[in-house]
């Protein structure tokens, strides 16, 4: 029988993990991607964010280095390194996914793809077009920064996420507009690398999804390093002139800077996909329909990552890469496939502190009337914590009072994005708090704390 062959749009991690996942499964696969092999949202926007704030993060550490017997430490930010900086690791990252790919069989195609129909695509490419015919299509044509009616991005001090790295130059005064997870990160890098920073609240609190008790302590952290928060003011609109920016609120309030960015949400890139030639739904906004295999209205066409709705998160789009590629293949049928759980999907904020949660959260349980039992263990008893200088934060499991199975936990606090997994290996092997608190874990480290609080 011949191999199935499968086209991929994309090559953010739901397309090359769907690339190469199927190709690994026997078929024949074509990806095809029209800027950076890698991912434009991962390689863009990801990957370089958390790239300077580990930059924000070591220069943190040497302000803190008079507290561990160390003087007059001295630092300064070099954007022109920095730049460097990031776009190596850009460079390298793209060219080992491009390995990757390659290595599995792979072909890869540079250039736009587009639906001709439920098994037929077109790649544009430089050196003309190219029709394939296939029998599963993934979709995996990820999202873009929003741009709302009322902001004119220039690109050059007003700007979205992707512009803002690498900087040209550290903006001297950045008015930070949404208060989500990427805009509370853009405060934090930008608030780190030595710039005066505004941040537009819209509600009362940043992080309006997330556990308050976390929120209050990330607010405090950049109180005291001088961010100024614009409560309750929903930006309506900016504007430049010359070298000042703008932001004026619903509320009669304006915040003046060198440079704006807006960090309100992205739009799915689902136009010019062809998709009128099929019958492909998709919803108000613009996101693929897709059923729990992640197949669309169109048997044939799969959709993944950011452009199916889903968690816009680069795990969630690996993993759905995966998981079609199982089920194009068939393996779905075998008893070792497990559909995705999104509500096991751990996520993490890389501010300082850091925030990191996964499953259920305290205040969602207490909405519901779900019974829980919630344990928190503060860092400030933790040696290591107070070894390292960083004792703010805590560790809290939420978890069945009745059976002991870990339902979720919220980590504040250093290296909460890497202390997480043990509460999301917990949460998806449906494991219980004595399985935490009977593991033997190294002495002395942070995760002594997760042990504590599943005690
Ligand atoms: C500022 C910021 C920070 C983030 N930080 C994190 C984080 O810390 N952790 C995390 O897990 N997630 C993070 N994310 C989210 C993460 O980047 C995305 O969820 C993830 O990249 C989605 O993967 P994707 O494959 O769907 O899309 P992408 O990574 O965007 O890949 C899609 C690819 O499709 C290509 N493409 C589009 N249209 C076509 C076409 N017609 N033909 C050919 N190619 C096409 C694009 O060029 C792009 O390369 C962040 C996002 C932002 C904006």
């Amino acid at each position: 029988m011949a191999n199935k062959r499968v086209v991929v749009i994309g090559g953010g991690p739901a397309g090359h993990d769907a690339a190469t996942s199927a190709a690994r499964f026997g078929a024949d696969v074509t990806l095809i991607e029209r800027d950076i092999v890698g991912g434009a949202a991962h390689l863009r926007d990801c990957v370089p964010s958390k790239s300077m704030i580990a930059t924000g993060a070591a220069l943190s550490f040497a302000r803190r280095i008079d507290g561990m017997g160390l003087a007059n430490v001295e630092t300064d930010v070099d954007a022109e390194h920095l730049r460097a900086r990031i776009q190596g690791i850009e460079q390298r990252l793209e060219q080992s996914v491009t390995q990757l790919l390659t290595s599995q069989g792979v072909t890869i195609h540079r250039g736009t793809g587009r639906l001709l129909g439920p098994n037929e695509v077109c790649a544009d490419t430089a050196d003309g077009s190219i029709e394939l015919t296939a029998d599963a299509i993934v979709l995996a044509t990820g999202s873009r920064p929003r741009i709302p009616e009322w902001a004119s991005i220039d690109h050059e001090r007003v700007l979205t996420t992707r512009d803002a790295y690498p900087p040209a130059e550290l903006p001297e005064h950045l008015i930070v507009v949404g208060s989500g997870v990427t805009g509370v990160e853009f405060v934090h890098m930008f608030a780190s690398l030595g710039s005066d920073v505004t941040l537009i609240v819209s509600r009362q609190q940043v992080l309006p999804q997330k556990d308050p008790e976390a929120a209050a302590l990330l607010e405090q952290n950049f109180l005291d390093r001088g961010v100024q928060l614009f409560k309750g003011a929903r930006a309506t609109e900016i504007l430049r002139n010359g070298a000042t920016v703008t932001v004026h609120c619903s509320d009669g309030r304006t915040a003046e800077g060198t440079h704006a960015v807006l960090a309100i949400g992205s739009d799915p890139n689902s136009q010019e996909l062809g998709l009128e030639n099929t019958e492909v739904v998709v919803d108000e906004s613009g996101y693929i329909e897709v059923d729990h295999n992640l197949r669309s209205s169109v048997p044939s066409i799969y959709a993944a990552g950011d452009l199916s709705g889903k968690l816009p998160l680069s795990s969630v789009a690996a993993m759905q890469g995966r998981k079609i590629a199982e089920h194009i293949m068939g393996l779905h049928e075998g008893r070792e496939h497990r559909h995705l759980d999104y509500d096991k999907a751990a996520s993490a904020i890389f501010t300082e502190p850091e925030i990191a949660d996964v499953g259920l959260a305290e205040a969602e349980a207490f909405a519901t009337g779900r019974k829980i039992r919630v344990t928190k263990v503060p860092f400030s008893s933790n040696a290591k914590a107070l070894i390292n200088n960083d004792p703010l934060g805590f560790v809290k499991i939420v978890s069945d009072p009745n059976t002991g199975h870990v339902l979720g936990g919220s980590i504040v606090g250093q290296h909460a994005a890497e202390l997480i997994s043990v509460v999301a290996l917990a949460v998806s092997a449906n494991l219980k708090v004595q399985d935490i608190h009977e593991s033997l874990f190294v002495y002395p480290t942070l995760s002594e704390a997760l042990s504590e609080a599943a005690e």
